[in-house]
């Protein structure tokens, strides 16, 4: 089989040889915690090992799955296997989890850390030593007809700005988990596999990051409905790293799952996740927005940027580049007006092209406006015109917005 995905590979219930698991996969084919360098798996092979000493790994009556380090004399650290699993979040890794029957490794499911427990416990030779006793939730877990309520000393993700929000999922990722009590770690739980999917949905605005189009409609607390897709899992529970996340509609989110070609449109969204964040890491990503401003006549208002500058001569769709204590709308209506002295009456949003310019990357974010006035000013264009749509192909656009006109040209409804 060529390059097999542990992610399909694997049926919960079923029945394995470790020799073939290690040979499909990789990874150490001794000890509890083998860790394959080419997959983003670590996996976990639980003996129920520990009987005789009075501890054993299993379920717990929280609902947790209790999994013992690894280090048979003297007291367990966090190096290898056990720092592995204590980092997997952070690394990017999922937790596969084995029990052992017989010869045969039974699979159990896919895991996420929630907590650690620093306990007492015998080692091989009988002698006391500090062992890790590591708590680990079924990733879809997570999905529940009733969420948890917050715990009240959080704040609610969709208060915070966009920076701090994303600032908060990566906080999320990396937070420790020496959290003794199980229903706190739960809670804790909750609230970080939260936050990553609420900044993932906030990522792009509303905007479904596949497709572009705005939301369908909006949640009862008013926030545009997306859905947080775990891209590399396709099942969506747990925390994941936002690399591997996207926000999409519910038409792209079906697709994702259950479309004949998933696998590729996977692979796409895949590459856009990843885009994004390492833009964002690396602070080349802008978010602008432009308006497509049509008038009576069915005229579409363009203008030429000044020659001296980035994209120098191109023309545009104009707005501008948005700053974080404004909405996409705020920020269109300011740029409009500062650049042109145009006031507008935004109808609706059209729609998000995510483009690449190399040294730097924006998503540009598009509203259809009506002009609510004609004295304009060329307060930083070179010029502007109305002009029908068929007549676009005439003119030099920058790349983001020749995309955008692609898309227009294909669209019926405008
Ligand atoms: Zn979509
Ligand atoms: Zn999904």
């Amino acid at each position: 089989m060529p390059n097999p995905d542990p992610y399909t590979y694997f049926q919960v219930g079923s029945l394995y040889k470790r020799k073939d698991i290690h040979d499909l996969f990789g990874g150490q084919r001794q000890g509890g915690i083998s860790t394959p360098s080419r997959y983003p798996v670590i996996f976990l092979f639980s003996s129920k090992r520990g009987k005789e000493f009075g501890y054993q790994d299993g379920w717990k009556d929280d609902g947790l799955y209790y999994y013992t380090g690894e280090g048979q004399v003297g007291d367990m650290t966090f190096t290898r296997g056990n720092l592995a699993i204590k980092n997997h979040l952070k690394d990017g890794k999922d937790l596969f989890l084995f029990e052992t029957e017989g010869d045969l490794r039974r699979f159990i499911g896919r895991m996420s850390l929630v907590g650690y427990e620093e306990v007492t416990i015998p080692d091989i030779k009988g002698n006391l030593r500090k062992g890790i006793l590591f708590k680990l939730i079924p990733q879809d877990a997570s999905i529940e007809p009733e969420p948890l309520p917050y715990p009240e000393k959080y704040e609610k993700p969709e208060k915070r700005s966009f920076h701090d929000l994303r600032q908060a999922a990566f906080n999320a990722i990396k937070a420790d988990g020496n959290v003794a009590d199980s229903r706190e770690a739960k809670a804790r739980y909750y609230f970080r596999s939260n936050i990553i999917a609420s900044y993932v949905r906030n990522r792009a605005y509303g905007f479904c990051e596949a497709c572009g189009k705005f939301a369908p409609f909006n949640t009862t607390n008013g926030q545009p409905y997306l859905e947080p897709h775990h891209i590399r899992r396709r099942s969506d529970g747990g925390p994941d790293r936002p690399e591997f996340m996207i926000a999409l509609c519910p038409n792209c989110h079906r697709k994702a799952h259950h479309g004949a070609d998933q696998k590729k449109f996977n692979q796409a969204l895949l590459q856009k996740a990843q885009w994004i964040e390492r833009s964002l890491f690396n602070s080349t990503l802008k978010y602008v927005t432009a308006a497509l401003t049509i008038d009576n006549e069915g005229r579409i208002l363009i203008a030429r940027r000044p020659t001296k500058g980035v994209l120098g001569d191109h023309w545009e769709f104009p707005g501008g580049k948005f700053e974080e204590n404004e909405t996409l709308e705020e920020c269109l209506k300011r740029e409009l007006k500062e650049e042109l002295n145009l006031t507008v009456e935004i109808e609706r949003p059209f729609m998000l092209v995510d483009h690449d310019y190399e040294k730097f990357q924006i998503r540009l974010f598009t509203y259809i406006c009506k002009p609510m006035n004609s004295n304009l000013k060329l307060n930083e264009h070179s010029k502007y015109v109305w002009i029908k749509l068929k007549n676009l192909k005439n003119y030099k656009f920058t790349g983001a917005d020749k995309r955008l006109i692609e898309i227009m040209l294909a669209h019926t409804s405008l």
